[in-house]
């Protein structure tokens, strides 16, 4: 793989090599952190330390911080009725359109329990049809992205704090792919929960947490059995994956303002290569306009099938991504492309490339280089090449 140009990095990150160290030597502990003798105090130390590491990142109590298997499964805990600032419960969900399957799948709410808010043609939700949806109604829990993963779109969410209060409800950011690409403060944004995902920021993949504000009540756990992580996650903790989360986190956020300077201006670029080419005619960058992550671009062709266009990069070396997901054998267009209001044959024709620390000139370069020789003929609109084998 030597030779690769790895260009999705809102997918997935490689592992910081602080992070590598720590799971290493994580790994060599033989403790339990719930044991009370020496072996487990030191694994238990080494949980701590994490937590502490995240929950400073983000401005929040180390107890609020409630280490999970990932950002589906902080999702998924936190999407529950019953969650409370005030004395009234939050019994209905609103979620937006552009959210990530584990938040669109409306985790412990009954189908008949769940509104979702539309966003406008960049990709932000629309606040007025937000303020309608919580209009004369009991309190809600409302779930929002701080950066969406496909545009890297970035939502007002202390807006929709300011909303959501006033109503009397509850606020739920999905933070994963804005952490350790742009600052926030728990408190500053308004959440009363915060998801977070190690593997997004050089992490391991499978760790992740959910944070609590300190006015937020009536969390109940999803798995239930031992009393860990102050009864709100059952099961011996992924001590290992928890330290790598830690050391991940301390790594990425003190360099992350200098990194995402450099990125921006790398992904400028690439932007201005990608319009450039021969064959982009008619070519797009999504939510252009909005408020944006600094690593992230989605392109799109009209007449470009995305799904032909990133194997056409893999065989060319460039790991990039399409907008839209391969399922069931069916080639799906991107749900975050037909919130926005784009028909099927632009919301099939995106491509999504995403940087990250270690991108370089050069791989932008070799980047433009493969689209230049894809670009004029995967736009053909009679291109024969079907998806059928996906
Ligand atoms: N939320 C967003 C915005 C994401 O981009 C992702 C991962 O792609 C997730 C949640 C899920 O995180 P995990 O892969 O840790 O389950």
């Amino acid at each position: 793989m030597a030779d690769r140009v790895y260009l999705d990095w809102n997918a997935t990150t490689p592992l910081r090599a602080e992070a590598r160290a720590a799971i290493a030597a994580a790994l060599d502990l033989v403790g339990n952190p719930s044991s009370i003798h020496a072996e487990g105090r030191a694994a238990r130390g080494m949980v701590e330390q994490a937590r502490a590491a995240v929950a400073a990142a983000i401005g929040a109590e180390a107890r609020s911080v409630v280490f999970t298997s990932g950002g589906t499964e902080a999702n998924t805990l936190a999407l529950m009725p019953g969650l409370r600032i005030g004395s009234q419960p939050s019994e209905q969900l609103v979620n937006s359109a552009i959210e990530h399957a584990s938040v669109l799948a409306g985790g412990r709410f009954a189908p008949e329990h769940i509104d979702t808010v539309r966003v406008t043609r960049d990709g932000v939700v629309d606040l007025d049809h937000l303020r309608s949806l919580l209009a004369g109604r009991p309190p809600a829990l409302v779930s929002v992205m701080l950066a969406n993963n496909e545009t890297g779109a970035l939502q007002p969410v202390t807006d929709i704090g300011g909303i959501v209060h006033a109503a009397g409800g509850v606020l739920h950011v999905d933070a994963v792919q804005a952490f350790g690409k742009i600052t926030f403060n728990i408190n500053d944004l308004g959440a009363d929960l915060v998801s977070l995902s190690a593997h997004k920021i050089g992490g391991p993949k499978g760790v992740g947490a959910l944070v609590l504000g300190s006015n937020l009540a009536g969390l109940a756990p999803l798995l239930r059995g031992g009393g860990q992580e102050l009864g709100r996650r059952a099961g011996t903790e992924n001590v290992a994956g928890i330290a790598g989360f830690g050391a991940a986190v301390a790594a990425a956020i003190p360099a992350m303002a200098a990194d995402m300077s450099r990125i921006e201006k790398l992904r400028n670029r690439l932007e201005t290569g990608l319009r450039q080419t021969q064959g982009s005619e008619g070519g797009i960058v999504i939510a252009e306009s909005a408020p944006r992550l600094a690593n992230t671009t989605l392109f799109a062709v009209p007449g470009l099938r995305a799904e032909t266009a990133v194997i056409g990069f893999d065989l060319a070396g460039i790991a990039v991504s399409s907008g839209s997901a391969c399922s069931s054998g069916k080639v799906r267009s991107s749900h975050v492309l037909e919130a926005m209001g784009f028909g099927p044959e632009l919301a099939q024709s995106a491509i999504r490339i995403s940087l990250g620390w270690s991108s370089s000139e050069t791989d932008i370069d070799r980047c433009l280089q493969a689209w230049r020789k894809l670009a004029g003929n995967l736009t053909k609109r009679d291109h024969e090449t079907e998806l059928e084998r996906f």
